[in-house]
């Protein structure tokens, strides 16, 4: 019952991720409005925009004009569904769920924005910013999150590392390699997991975004100096870094 209760919660707001992926890059309101059909602009009325099961019923077909419903949709709903499972297997009925809940929904929403339109919304990294600071003050929380000094001192580290990083590429290079809104976005993750995750997920996701343009390197479709979202890559390695985090840590105490 507690499942099926988490698993709807997932499919939910993993429509609403959806809207956010959807509207925040064209500067629209995400909760003004009703959903519509992207092609014929039709109104999606609600029993046709059931998570993941409305997608299944339509055969990936509009009901109106026919064409193909972006299966990224579906993907999406259901990436909220397992992230939202594991996380109440791991944590149970605690404020520590609920925490990890809106984080993961905010990684996938930048994961997607930023694959396709190289941002981060700032809406996004600024509020996380102050979530991740202000549960710091909680000492009741799980031992995953810091202090607020260990907060503070990794926010300010996650974004002074990567701003000299940007600043240091730009004299020498006289362009940009990561954006700001990297920066921000590892600011969130100092806040939120502590100033020892940053060096640690800094080299997971530089080997993650090496790996993933070698293919492409190899069959001369890029150059090195090609742009890459960097965004998808550092969620990818913070994952990696919480999953395997006692072992990091060990390697150091
Ligand atoms: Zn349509």
């Amino acid at each position: 019952m507690d499942y099926l209760f988490v698993i709807i919660l997932g499919g939910l707001w993993g429509s609403f991720a959806n809207v956010c992926i959807y509207r925040m890059p064209l500067n629209k309101g995400v909760v003004s409005g009703r959903s519509y059909c992207p092609k014929c602009k039709k109104q999606i009325t609600w029993k046709d925009n059931i998570p993941i099961i409305s997608y299944f019923l339509l055969n990936g077909k509009c009901r109106k004009c026919k064409k193909p419903i972006s299966s990224q949709y579906t993907l999406i709903e259901f990436l909220s569904i397992l992230f939202f499972t594991i996380i109440y297997f791991l944590y149970g009925t605690t404020l520590t769920t609920l925490l990890l809940m809106i984080l993961s929904l905010s990684f996938i929403i930048i994961f997607f924005i930023d694959l396709k339109h190289f941002i981060i919304p700032n809406e996004i990294t600024f509020s996380m910013m102050a979530l991740g600071f202000i549960k710091s003050f909680d000492p009741n929380l799980n031992s995953l999150f810091p202090n607020y000094i260990n907060s503070l001192i990794g926010g300010l580290l996650g974004y002074g590392i990567i701003w000299s990083i940007i600043f240091f590429y730009k004299q020498v290079r006289k362009k940009e390699g990561m954006g700001l809104g990297d920066a921000k976005l590892f600011a969130v993750i100092g806040f939120w997991f502590g100033w020892l995750a940053i060096p640690f997920i800094i080299f997971l996701s530089s080997i993650i975004a090496l790996l993933s343009v070698v293919p492409s390197l190899l069959k001369n479709s890029r150059t090195m100096s090609s742009q890459i979202p960097f965004g998808p890559h550092i969620i990818i390695g913070t994952l990696i870094y919480l999953f395997f985090e006692n072992s990091f840590k060990s390697l150091l105490f």
